[in-house]
């Protein structure tokens, strides 16, 4: 499995490379920019640390990128962690002592905090402060640390898994939104720049077009491209060249791959359009449950193929179209 890993620390340092490192630099998502701008400015104006951040929406949109932003616009160190990375309030605690004042303190995946964490984090983020129950029993003391002025940014994919008081405790809350296909050919052009790879305008627009709104999927299909136009062309990557090295690596012309295609057909032809639960769906596509309600459902909703009901998921008449197939009862 060596090459996988290789793989995987190539994918790695290709992401650590691309990320934009200032807002400027940071394409699309403008409204959460410029607001963004101006809390950075008014806290820095102040001298004190900016409310804390949530930010939420499908992976791959830029959350921990602009995380990293946030603290380098503040100039101010980040520490890097995630929900299921604290396992007990002690850790959390650590984390929080070993902060500077101002410091940017970013939790991946924040709706898997368990419930003990999470209750550390509450007074954390209200008071910067930290109650530590010393003892057991009847002669149990609680005791209050002082901690650092922080910033805590959060990121899930789901707003609606967080617990209310928590998400009460976020001074800015913001939902990432999917990319346009101009912002994401913007980003592929710049993504070839980092790299030197020569590309035409028509072949990032035809990455851009198929990277179902995310960055991290343009970059990776850049990528896939870019070592089809090495070895099979001349290194230039063409419009043509990346319809057909998109095609090879089975991602259709909306940005659907083969996981998307099971999943409607599955609906449409198995269970006669739905409504089909998603445990029932997730068997029958082999694949996590979770994986296809964060990642493929999302965009299959974006653009209008799929619904979520309470009585379970439906294709709609865009997928029967698409697919070629009669829209039943029309
Ligand atoms: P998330 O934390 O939401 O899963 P990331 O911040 O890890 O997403 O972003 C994934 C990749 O996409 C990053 O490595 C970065 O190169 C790229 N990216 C994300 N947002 C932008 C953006 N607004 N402009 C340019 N590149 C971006």
């Amino acid at each position: 499995m060596i090459s996988a890993h290789a793989h995987d620390m190539e994918e790695f340092n290709m992401e650590l490379s691309l990320r934009p490192r200032y807002l400027a630099e940071y394409i699309g998502q403008n409204q959460i920019k410029e607001n963004l701008k101006i809390f950075i400015e008014a806290a820095k104006l102040r001298g004190e640390a900016l409310d804390h951040v949530l930010l939420y929406g499908p992976p791959g949109l830029g959350k921990t990128t602009l995380s990293m932003i946030i603290a380098n616009e503040l100039d101010v160190n980040l520490r890097t962690t995630s929900g299921p990375a604290i396992e007990r309030p002690g850790d959390l605690a650590a984390i929080l002592t070993a902060l500077s004042p101002g410091d940017v303190l970013f939790i991946d995946e924040i709706h898997r905090l368990p419930r003990s964490v999470e209750e550390v984090l509450y007074p954390a983020m209200e008071d910067f402060a930290l109650d530590i129950v010393i003892g057991k029993g009847p002669g149990a003391k609680s005791v209050r640390l002082d901690l650092p002025p922080f910033t805590l940014v959060g990121a899930t994919t789901r707003a609606g898994m967080l617990s209310a008081p928590l998400r009460d405790r976020f001074g800015v809350v913001s939902r990432l939104e999917y990319y346009t296909a101009d912002e994401l050919t913007y980003i592929v052009m710049r993504a070839a720049e980092l790299f030197a790879v020569e590309i035409r305008g028509e072949g990032a627009e035809e990455i851009a077009r198929r990277s179902r709104g995310t960055p991290r999927i343009a970059n990776r299909l850049l990528k896939r491209v870019r070592d089809f136009a090495q070895v099979q062309g001349d290194g230039v990557i063409t419009g043509e060249l990346a319809c057909e090295a998109l095609e090879r690596i089975q991602v259709d012309r909306m940005g659907l791959d083969e996981i998307d295609h099971k999943l409607l057909l599955s609906i449409m032809d198995t269970f006669a359009g739905g409504p089909v639960g998603l445990d029932t769906l997730a068997a029958t596509v082999s694949e996590e449950a979770t994986t296809i309600e964060d990642v493929c459902e999302p965009y299959l909703m974006q653009i209008g193929f799929l619904q979520r009901t309470p009585r379970g998921r439906i294709a709609t008449p865009h997928a029967y179209n698409y697919f070629g197939r009669e829209v039943p009862g029309a």
